[in-house]
């Protein structure tokens, strides 16, 4: 068996394919590259940067199995799999604790202004203390947009650690979650007007892309903070800026950019009431492990295995 790697990936993985086939890693990310080095290939694993699209598959004639390094398969074109035969697979168990710790990391970080005080103390300014305030999330609102596993863990940590009520929106219930911690299901215009704390967890789709924009915005309460783990492209990053220089919401957390990685020129960083991350939720020693694991499906399927965790369904 032969495998590709898009980028490296923990030997945990590796050790898996190297015990069924050949792994390389490929020299670059781009189409081009990637088509010149899929030719004799059955498995790959795909991490966040470059894409897996049709044009590479079709020209992969071995190609029968796609691992995913994560869970957003937005970089993989999974209609064009599907048809050509290939089993996409990932890891959706592995990125949860990771992203909802990162959430709330972000949540305390910007509350308690904890980034903003330590640059002014480093700085010398140890006076920041009188002219600055943070806030206890204690008892607040959350508003979880998506409430899908990584959404549902976020909001029990919130409701367990600070008693804060939650509400969520999503295009399927979740009455266990409504029995568990009280979690009420809302329209997004009742969760954007009324949460002070609102995070985002839907995958990126036709339908999520821009889902929080100028609109959305300006029904948010002034004194709301605004959190983005998900994927850039769910929020209208100018319009984002836009609320956050105007005082229109109090702040947000990032993880994730429309464009990434994001220009050091990103006007958001100008912002005094912004943390931000580089992608870089799942990069923990656990995430790391449990991801590159993608690798035990990617053997599975060639071996002629069912995956435990398969993204669609072929043949
Ligand atoms: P999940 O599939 O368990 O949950 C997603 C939820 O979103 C589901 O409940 C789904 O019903 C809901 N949803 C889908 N479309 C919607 C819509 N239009 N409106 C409202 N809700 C909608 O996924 P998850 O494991 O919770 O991950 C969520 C996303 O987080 C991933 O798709 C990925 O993009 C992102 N993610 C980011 C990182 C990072 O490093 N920052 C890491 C892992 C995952």
């Amino acid at each position: 068996m032969q495998f590709l790697l898009f980028e490296p990936i923990h030997e945990a993985g590796l050790k898996v394919l190297a015990a069924a086939g050949e792994v390389r890693l490929a020299s670059g990310t781009d189409e081009d590259t990637i088509i010149a080095e899929i030719g004799d290939i059955d498995g790959v694993i795909v991490r966040a940067k470059g894409a897996l699209t049709r044009r590479i598959m079709e020209h992969a004639p071995r190609l029968k199995v796609a691992g995913r390094h994560g869970v957003g398969v937005d970089n993989i074109d999974v209609d064009a799999a599907t048809e050509l035969g290939i089993q996409v697979v990932n890891t959706p168990l592995a990125v949860v604790e990771g992203v909802a710790e990162q959430t709330l990391g972000l949540m305390l970080a910007l509350s308690k202004r904890i980034v903003y005080t330590d640059a002014r103390l480093r700085a010398g300014d140890f006076n920041v203390r009188y002219r600055t305030q943070g806030r206890e999330l204690f008892g607040r609102t959350l508003g979880v947009i998506g409430f899908g596993r990584i959404g549902r863990r976020v909001a029990q940590v919130c409701h367990a650690a600070f008693e804060m009520p939650i509400l969520y929106h999503d295009v399927v219930a979740a009455p266990e979650m409504e029995r568990e911690i009280g979690a009420r299901l809302a329209p997004l215009d009742d969760l954007l007007r009324t949460a002070e704390y609102i995070t985002v967890h839907v995958p990126l789709l036709p339908e999520t892309r821009r889902l929080i924009g100028e609109r959305e915005f300006a029904l948010m309460r002034p004194d709301a903070m605004f959190f983005n783990t998900s994927r850039g492209a769910v929020v209208d990053e100018a319009a984002l800026y836009r609320a956050l220089k105007e005082r229109r919401i109090a702040g947000a957390g990032l993880d994730v950019f429309e464009q990434e990685p994001t220009a050091p020129d990103n006007p958001l960083f100008a912002l005094d009431n912004i943390v931000v991350t580089p992608h870089i939720s799942t990069t923990t020693e656990e995430g790391l492990v449990k991801m590159a694991l993608v690798a035990e499906d990617v053997v599975a399927v060639l071996e002629g295995r069912p995956p435990k965790h398969p993204v669609n369904r072929v043949g």
